[in-house]
């Protein structure tokens, strides 16, 4: 981070907003600026280049055919690489995290090349869609309480030798390898399937987001009385018998 301010980058609202994803960067740039930050949003559509200026770079779930324009526009735009290059941080769910992978199948029903940024691979599942809440463990590296979201995805995501799965299943489908993994990441670049969206179900998520873009190991403590009652429900929920 420099000149004191946050810059937060939303990758292309007008294709990868599909699924109340955009709910990550509200929940990140309030409870930055709670901690008195002084943020910067910045909503990059897929004709604009991506600012390689970012700190934390939000890209959200989709539909396959513009999953697939994203893909594509990305490539060409290389800002992302460059940006994580410089050590910024990348959290996209579902379609942006088959984005960020070697490659996944398309709406075409071809592979298509993604970003390379995490050392993960999709398929397209053969079973039922993954549908549903989800109840799963973080890497117990990451230091979070248990994670709940909402997944709704065809793709079956493999992770290679250099990630690290995000998160276990309890309940749910995850990367849907029957593995129990649920996400992948690496030191600054994070995938999930999880909607919800999943940073205001797991605010703490977004703090662990907000410690690796200031570079601290703690921030001002936050009242989260709301998301806890929120998190109890969606538990209550994922337990329920589908
Ligand atoms: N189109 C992708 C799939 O079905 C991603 C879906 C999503 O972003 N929810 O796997």
């Amino acid at each position: 981070m420099s000149d004191n301010q946050l810059r937060i980058v939303w990758v292309y609202p007008d294709l990868l907003s599909t699924y109340g994803d955009q709910g990550n960067v509200l929940v990140v740039e309030r409870r930055a600026r709670q901690r008195g930050l002084d943020v910067a949003r910045l909503d990059v559509r897929s004709d604009q280049p991506i600012p390689t200026s970012g700190d934390i770079y939000f890209i959200g779930g989709g539909e396959d055919r513009p999953q697939r324009l994203a893909a594509e526009r990305l490539r060409r735009d290389a800002h992302l690489y460059q940006a994580v290059n410089n050590g910024a941080i990348v959290f996209a769910v579902c379609a942006g995290y088959q984005i960020l992978g070697h490659e996944f199948v398309n709406d075409l029903g071809q592979r298509e090349p993604g970003l390379g940024l995490l050392d993960v691979t999709t398929v397209r599942g053969e079973g039922e869609r993954c549908v549903g809440d989800v109840l799963a463990d973080i890497d117990p590296r990451l230091g979070l309480p248990p994670l709940t979201g909402f997944e709704n995805h065809q793709g079956v995501t493999r992770l290679g030798p250099t990630a690290r799965p995000f998160a276990r299943v309890q309940i749910g489908k995850g990367n849907g390898t029957g593995d129990g993994t649920e996400g992948a990441y690496n030191d600054t670049v994070f995938g999930t399937y999880m909607h919800g969206p999943v940073l205001a179900r797991n605010p703490l998520i977004a703090d662990l987001l907000l410690k690796l873009a200031l570079d601290v190991n703690a921030l001002p403590p936050s009242d989260d009385r709301w998301y806890e009652a929120l998190r109890n429900e969606r538990i209550t929920a994922a337990q329920q018998p589908a």
